[in-house]
């Protein structure tokens, strides 16, 4: 198990998010620390940031490579548009509030893979 990427505080959202991509590219990951948001307050700052964690090192460098290109987009902050009701919806919704359809993962990385 090899460690991916420490969030801040500020992009905790994202943590969660980033794990359900990558788990769609078939990468098998956690991120850590995530539950201890609820004792936020208690425990210092640094000790809360969440990690994303790789569980298999042979698909780490692919899992970087991904969430490069995933945070080099801003994926998580750019508005989407929902394509099934088309509802505009904030960055960091990985789903249509309105009728539940998943956004779609692939979304901007679909030209660059070979
Ligand atoms: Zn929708």
């Amino acid at each position: 198990m090899k460690k991916l990427y420490t969030f801040t505080l500020a992009d905790r959202a994202e943590a969660g998010l980033l794990k359900e991509l990558l788990e769609r590219e078939g990468v098998a990951c956690l991120v850590r620390n995530e539950q201890l948001f609820a004792a936020l307050g208690e425990i210092p700052f640094l000790e809360c940031s969440p990690e994303l964690w790789v569980i298999d090192d042979e698909v780490w460098p692919r899992a970087k490579s991904l969430l490069e290109s995933w945070l080099k987009e801003d994926i998580t902050s750019t508005p989407w548009v929902c394509p099934s009701c088309g509802e505009k919806l904030e960055g960091q919704f990985g789903s249509c509030w309105k009728c539940g359809k998943e956004r779609d993962a692939m979304r901007g990385t679909r030209d660059e893979k070979p």
